[in-house]
């Protein structure tokens, strides 16, 4: 004899009644669940074998037969519904939690950094974190500064050696042996190879060569780097400096592209307000050529000494790429077409900082470096 044979028949409105209640307040319980994992300790509390609802349900057995099902279905239908309820629920937090994770993943990547360090040594956590040894030389902020404003406008940074062949530097370029505009770009050549044929770079034109030689049009890109002229260093010239090239090759490619280009820069270097301008000029390997001059840094274009009072500042040379250039590294002249630009870095330092003497990049004095 077992207590349920000995217990006395239920009354099924009051189990279908009961039911209304143990639905609402499981309701109320799946929905008060904050985390996914308080969420699975409640649903297993609503819907699991110890559960209100599994209570009611052993009921059953201890109705009249014909009850029986009327009872059956409504536990099976508040169970439907309290599982819907449960799986919203769960989505729900779900999504939350994974946006909660994605905005912590996106955090300051420096700030991890820290923490990451503080967690290293806790000693430290407490402590300021102490100036790193030594700084960047002015010539690397400049640098830096420039590569940021063309990769914002979706260039790519490309790198050569400073070694160059002299095809390179010079024969690629519309400049073979013995042409007269060799002579702007005298150098130091390398006891390598065959005599005169491996050259310290005079410009940083050879890396577009080798960018041509070795990526398919399109082309937005920028070359920084260092160079070298047999110029006797004085206060505004030095025989190693820097330069940055830009080169663009793509289809339709205008001389109004370029001079937007230019003048895209200057606002986005000098500042708003800021202009640039192109002037008629030669270089071998641009057709036609240009010099640009931007508004004066000094004056902002009202007139002074550092521009002769004419508002302007020279800074660099430019043109479309000779259709020539283009044939010697394997691109159709016919179907693409490009710009080239160039200026110097160790000159837009010196102008920006008022630089009297440009030999004092080269000097390494921190207590001169550490003044930017
Ligand atoms: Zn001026």
């Amino acid at each position: 004899v077992t207590n349920s044979e000995s217990s006395p028949q239920p009354d099924l409105a009051a189990l279908l009644e009961g039911l209304v209640a143990v639905e609402e307040a499981g309701r109320a319980r799946l929905a008060g669940a904050q985390t996914v994992d308080a969420l699975r300790l409640v649903t297993q509390e609503v819907l699991g074998k110890r559960s209100e609802l599994a209570a009611t349900n052993s009921q059953l057995r201890l109705l009249a037969v014909e009850d029986r099902p009327v009872l059956g279905q409504a536990v099976q239908q508040v169970r439907e519904r309290l599982e819907v309820e449960a799986d919203t629920r769960r989505a729900g937090l779900e999504a939350a939690e994974r946006a909660a994770r994605d905005r912590a993943e996106a955090m300051d990547l420096t700030e991890a950094a820290a923490l990451a360090a503080a967690e290293a040594t806790p000693l430290a956590a407490t402590l300021p974190l102490p100036p790193l040894p030594g700084h960047r030389h002015l010539v690397t902020i400049v640098r830096e500064e420039l590569e940021d404003i063309f990769v914002g406008m979706g260039y790519q940074v490309a790198e050569g050696p400073e070694a160059e062949t002299d095809w390179h530097n010079f024969e690629a370029l519309n400049m073979p042996p013995n042409h007269p505009a060799r002579g702007m770009f005298d150098t130091f050549y390398l006891n390598l190879g065959q005599p005169g044929s491996v050259v310290l770079r005079t410009h940083t034109s050879p890396v577009q060569i080798r960018l041509m030689e070795t990526s398919a049009p399109p082309i937005y890109a920028v070359a920084p780097g260092r160079v070298y002229r047999r110029d006797t260093p004085d206060a505004r010239h030095l025989a190693e400096f820097h330069q940055i090239e830009g080169l663009v090759v793509d289809r339709r490619i205008s001389m109004g592209d370029l001079a937007g280009t230019i003048e895209a820069f200057t606002s986005a270097f000098f500042g708003p307000g800021r202009h640039s301008r192109l002037r008629p000029s030669f270089f071998p390997f641009t057709e036609p050529s240009a010099e640009f001059d931007v508004t004066c840094w000094v004056c902002a274009g009202e007139g002074c000494r550092t521009c002769s009072h004419s508002g302007w500042v020279e800074l660099g040379g430019c043109g479309m790429v000779d259709p020539n250039v283009l044939q010697a590294v394997g691109i159709d002249p016919e179907q693409w077409s490009g710009f080239a630009f160039g200026f110097g870095i160790d000159r837009l330092a010196q102008a920006r900082t008022d630089l009297s003497d440009m030999r004092a990049l080269l000097d390494n004095d921190i207590r001169f470096i550490s003044q930017f």
